[in-house]
């Protein structure tokens, strides 16, 4: 039991250890801001995402990385997007602006997301963004409004064969018909190519509807459109801990060992291959009787996008929560942190982010006993939990210590947030090495 408990140490990145080792900076940041906080480093952000440029340079593949804005909504990353000539996917009007206003241009950003809003398509229209579309209304509102506007760059979506329950995507039948619309839309309408979004992290998927989508796209050609590109969406991989770890927890998990014999129905895989740049790659190299995805995308002049947010954020960013207090109700203690669940947004899809947090101990030094708790937020909602597991602590939690749950730029931090109880939300501090020390700013 004590294995499984303790299997979950976090993969963590130097910066985050540097950061979490300085009690120091982490002191100033805490005093400043007074509550809970993010810690982002756009570095680590800027180093995934030339990693996936560099593997379509590799493997000679034309393409462009665009980051899925909604998995953190930070302005820092933008600016490295923009450094690093890639590219934005946006789902709403604030996130186009946001994107915008941080050196992003209109050519550069994709408009995916479902059913958009005809201000959202207007603008899309005005900046020359790409917009992929979803539906034959939709279809139709871009018509008018690019007629009136400016021609407008599409991909069309198509619902994915493994995934005939997806709300996305035309089926194959309206993929016809958005060809036949598209075609008496003339020059009103860029018809550039297709995309898809696929649930899950596997390769081969990917692989085998990206190869059938190139065909499409000579298709389509032969019906005098561009169809240039296909985009091939996100949901590439992370590992949030060692394999050894993961396959460990998940062979003696047990409600006993989280407070009030909880359970969870799924879990992200916190452990998989291959992730990041590295599972881009062997998508490139899949291979079926005609040959690599890479060398038919090449041949048929196809350029491939691809659409990571998580994958982007990995190793980017940690959250801290100030300690507010310590008890033992059972044989386990509670810590309550000042902050919120929603700060971690996996308990609000009814799962837990399994990385084990770490405590930062400040003050008089106190007997090191270890304890196991779970950490409560805040509010008074009974299940506003951070982590029902019972984690091994090795000295009991007190008020003015810190916890650093790590890794947690991707889809934690932000996307559930909420002014609950009127607290404000955690501010995201971009930490920057400059020589030996940290330094520190508030996000824009
Ligand atoms: C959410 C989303 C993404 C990003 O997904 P990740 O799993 O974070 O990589 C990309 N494209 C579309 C259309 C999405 O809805």
């Amino acid at each position: 039991m004590e294995l499984a408990i303790n299997s979950m140490r976090a993969r963590e990145q130097a910066w985050a250890i540097a950061v979490r080792q300085d009690i120091a900076l982490l002191s100033h940041i805490h005093h400043a801001t007074d509550g809970p906080f993010h810690i982002i480093h756009p570095e680590s952000f800027a180093d995934n995402l030339a990693a996936f440029q560099r593997v379509l340079r590799e493997r000679n593949v034309a393409g462009r990385v665009y980051f899925g804005k909604k998995a953190n909504k930070a302005g820092a990353w933008l600016r490295e997007v923009a450094r690093l000539r890639g590219s934005v996917d946006v789902a709403s009007i604030p996130e186009f602006v946001h994107a915008l206003a941080n050196g992003i241009r209109g050519e550069d950003i994709g408009v995916t997301g479902a059913a958009k809003s005809n201000d959202l398509l207007w603008l899309a229209c005005r900046h020359g963004a790409t917009v992929a579309i979803d539906a034959m209304d939709e279809l139709e509102r871009a018509i008018a409004l690019a007629a009136e506007t400016a021609p407008l760059r599409i991909l069309l979506r198509v619902l994915p064969p493994t995934g005939q329950n997806s709300r996305f995507g035309l089926n194959s039948n309206d993929l016809r018909g958005a060809l036949e619309r598209c075609a008496k839309a003339g020059h009103h309408l860029i018809m550039d190519g297709f995309s898809f979004h696929l649930d899950g992290y596997a390769v081969q998927p990917r692989a085998e509807l990206a190869s059938m989508l190139i065909g499409q796209c000579l298709e389509a050609r032969r019906q005098g459109f561009p169809a240039t590109a296909i985009s091939i969406g996100g949901g590439f991989a992370c590992a949030y801990v060692d394999e050894q770890d993961w396959r460990v927890f998940k062979e003696l998990i047990d409600p006993a060992e989280f407070h009030a014999g909880k359970s969870f129905n799924q879990f992200y895989p916190y452990y998989q291959a291959p992730t990041g740049a590295t599972m881009l790659d062997a998508i490139l190299q899949s291979v079926d009787s005609e040959g690599t995805l890479s060398s038919k995308l090449t041949a048929a002049e196809v350029q491939l996008y691809l659409e990571p947010g998580r994958a982007l954020l990995d190793g980017a960013g940690v959250t801290v929560f100030p300690v507010q207090g310590f008890k033992r109700n059972a044989e386990h203690g509670i810590v309550t942190v000042a902050g919120l669940s929603m700060s971690l947004s996996e308990q609000w899809k009814n799962s837990e982010f399994l990385p084990t947090p770490v405590l930062v101990q400040r003050g008089t030094p106190r007997p090191q006993d270890p304890v196991r708790a779970a950490v409560g937020g805040s509010s008074c909602m009974e299940y506003d939990v951070l982590t029902w597991r019972k984690i091994p602590f090795p000295a009991a939690p007190r008020y003015g210590d810190l916890i650093i749950y790590p890794n947690t730029a991707g889809y934690q931090m932000d996307k559930n947030e909420s002014e609950f109880h009127q607290l404000a939300l955690p501010p995201k501090i971009v930490v920057t090495r400059q020589g030996e020390r940290f330094t520190w700013r508030m996000d824009q």
